[in-house]
């Protein structure tokens, strides 16, 4: 109890520091609203009884009260509510989900696909989802304060009724107010009891489980997806989907209502045998005449308020505790380090672009791997100059890029641009050298101009320039039409019109380190010609690095490094690579002898 005020209190301090209108929000409004309906039972009782005293006068004035106060109390209780939803939803959410987001851009790539940082990840949008941010801890708090104000009021209104108020010897008032708190607060503990077992149960469920929740909304995620729409035809996965999604959400639904069902069954039965209590004992007090007719709805109310007010604390500290948790979770994520060692060395603008990166005895493993992926790897890559990396699929090709881009750090070895280790860089700047089409590289659906500038700000003329070297410029002449249809009727992409989208995205990006893995894999042969024969022109002085199965598409290049099993085994020009009858020479001629063979047989047809 003392460590959840304590963390609420050093929150909510941090919260005024940004926003000190929580300030007022938490002063007028639990009080205003806790006392609205009191005031309302206490002015309906006066005018009740000054009627039946045939003193109509009075009762005018008493609504006259009545109206007056509430339309004041109901405003300050109403600007409050309003003040507090906006800063919840609009500020705080808002701003935890985005540094949320933020945190998922900025953290180092490795470390982002690590299961530890994904795990954390899943538990902070479950938490995000579950409302277990700042915004709640307001909201709990201000319930808790309200609730507070009712036990007061209603705790002074009993001792008015048992004890200022009353013709009953002193011990007997004593004994009938420590007998009605007593039985309160029975009612109100029995349900606090079993409302805290059940949202422990609650808990377990959603905390516990959720791996299952993150996976459920994982199969939630792929409905809202219009390119998973073609398998899920074909290959009739509807039910597949549909009854994972069963198992995950169905047994935590069933559950979850027989427990609330449970509680609110046991909550109004209390309510109910309150209820009967408050009223017999009213009603004694009105026989004897201590109290009014019209006093009768006004201490009822007062003594069910109580019990209510106290089973409502609990629950809110429940809620509380529930909260504070998840923040505490999401923050130790938003604000867990985003890079292992951070360099702060400009990369040196060069006008001549001479970069010169140098791969000493690297090798790697991936996170959480005991498989070697490179072994050894020494490589100089000087600008302007055209390099191939081939080998079978796995031989290590796509991890070599990561690495030279920084998404990995090596295990061992090290890597130097211009002779300086390259993490003593500064990443951002380190990152604008290079222009990389990744085999799964990503369009978005947004316009096809924001798609290859990467920003809302497009240089028109750079744009249709680039365009036109792909090819694209007559089959997609609107800079601003929509890509794909998550976000609006956009216009759908071949498999190689996305990838020329893509190639222009990295010539339009002007780095002096071109990478391309696989980068003509979807495109028809005509477009691929064209792109290998323009490549020259399109890559001018900048360095390129072509990562291919197709041998014959390697044969240009200045330099071609034969990989194989995490090995560089051979290097030199498609020439010499030929004449060393080694594995280059092998895969050329394999697909060679297929391109003939398959050619010998149309012949023959
Ligand atoms: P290539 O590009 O030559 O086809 P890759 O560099 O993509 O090969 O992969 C080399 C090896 O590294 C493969 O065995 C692959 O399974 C493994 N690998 C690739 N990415 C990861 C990853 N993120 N985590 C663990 N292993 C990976």
């Amino acid at each position: 109890m003392k460590q959840l005020c304590f963390r609420t209190v050093h929150i909510l301090k941090k919260l005024y520091a940004d926003h000190p209108t929580i300030l007022p929000i938490l002063i007028f409004g639990p009080f205003t609203t806790a006392l609205i309906p009191f005031y309302t039972y206490y002015f309906s009782a006066a005018i009740l009884n000054a009627l039946l005293g045939g003193n109509t006068s009075q009762a005018l004035e008493q609504v006259l009260f009545l109206i007056g106060g509430n339309t004041i109390l109901r405003v300050i209780s109403r600007l409050c509510a309003n003040q507090e939803h906006i800063l919840e939803w609009d500020v705080l959410d808002y701003s935890m989900s985005g540094h949320l987001r933020d945190k998922c851009f900025s953290i180092e790539y490795a470390k982002y696909e690590s299961e530890e940082v994904l795990s954390a990840l899943r538990k902070a949008e479950i938490n995000q989802h579950m409302g277990y941010n700042y915004g709640n801890i307001l909201e709990q708090t201000i319930g808790i304060m309200t609730q507070l104000w009712t036990l007061l009021i209603s705790l002074i209104m009993m001792c008015v009724l048992f004890l200022a108020s009353s013709s009953w010897p002193l011990w007997l008032s004593l004994v009938t107010l420590c007998g009605v708190l007593f039985s309160v607060l029975c009612a109100s503990g029995l349900v606090s009891w079993l409302g805290a077992r059940i949202n422990q149960k609650l808990d377990f469920y959603l905390k516990q489980n959720f791996e299952l929740n993150s996976s459920g909304n994982y199969f939630i995620r792929l409905r809202d997806q219009v390119s998973n729409g073609k398998d899920i035809r074909i290959y009739h996965m509807q039910d597949l989907l549909i009854d994972r999604l069963k198992h995950y959400f169905q047994f935590n639904g069933r559950e979850q209502c027989r427990l609330e069902g449970l509680f609110s069954g046991v909550n109004g039965g209390s309510i109910q045998a309150l209820g009967m209590l408050a009223y017999f004992v009213i009603g004694l007090k009105v026989l004897e005449g201590d109290i009014l007719v019209g006093d009768v709805l006004f201490y009822a109310n007062g003594i069910l308020s109580f019990s209510a007010a106290s089973a409502t604390i609990i629950k809110c500290a429940h809620f509380l505790h529930m909260a504070l948790q998840g923040v505490d979770e999401t923050l130790s994520f938003i604000e867990s380090e985003d890079m292992s060692y951070d360099g702060t060395l400009p990369v040196e603008k060069r006008d001549d672009g001479q970069y010169h990166f140098s791969l000493q005895d690297v090798s790697f493993r991936y996170p959480g791997s005991s498989n070697w992926v490179l072994r050894h790897i020494n490589l100089d890559l000087t600008v302007g100059r055209s390099y191939a990396l081939v080998g079978l699929n796995g031989s290590g090709k796509t991890t070599l890029v990561k690495l030279l881009c920084r998404l990995y750090e090596p295990t061992e070895g090290k890597i130097l641009l211009n002779g300086i280790d390259i993490t003593k860089y500064d990443y951002d700047e380190y990152v604008s050298l290079f222009s990389v089409v990744f085999q799964d590289f990503q369009l978005l659906s947004l316009p096809l101009d924001e798609n290859v500038a990467c920003s809302m700000d497009v240089d028109a003329a750079k744009f249709t320039s680039v365009m036109e070297q792909v090819n694209l410029q007559e089959r997609l002449p609107d800079p601003h039409v929509l890509l794909f249809k998550e976000c609006g009727d956009g216009i759908n992409l071949s498999g190689g019109e996305a990838q020329k989208v893509a190639i222009a995205r990295a010539l339009y990006k002007d780095a002096p380190f071109v990478i391309l893995d696989e980068p003509t894999s979807a495109l028809d042969p005509i477009s691929e010609a064209e792109i290998y024969e323009n490549f020259s022109t399109l890559i001018e002085n900048k360095t390129a690095i072509y990562i291919s199965h197709r041998m014959s598409s390697c044969r240009f290049c200045e330099e071609i490094v034969v990989l194989d099993h995490g090995n560089i085994v051979e290097r030199g020009n498609h020439e010499s690579l030929l004449a060393q009858k080694g594995l280059y020479a092998n895969l050329y001629e394999t697909q060679a002898q297929y391109y003939a063979e398959a050619k010998q047989r149309d012949e023959h047809q």
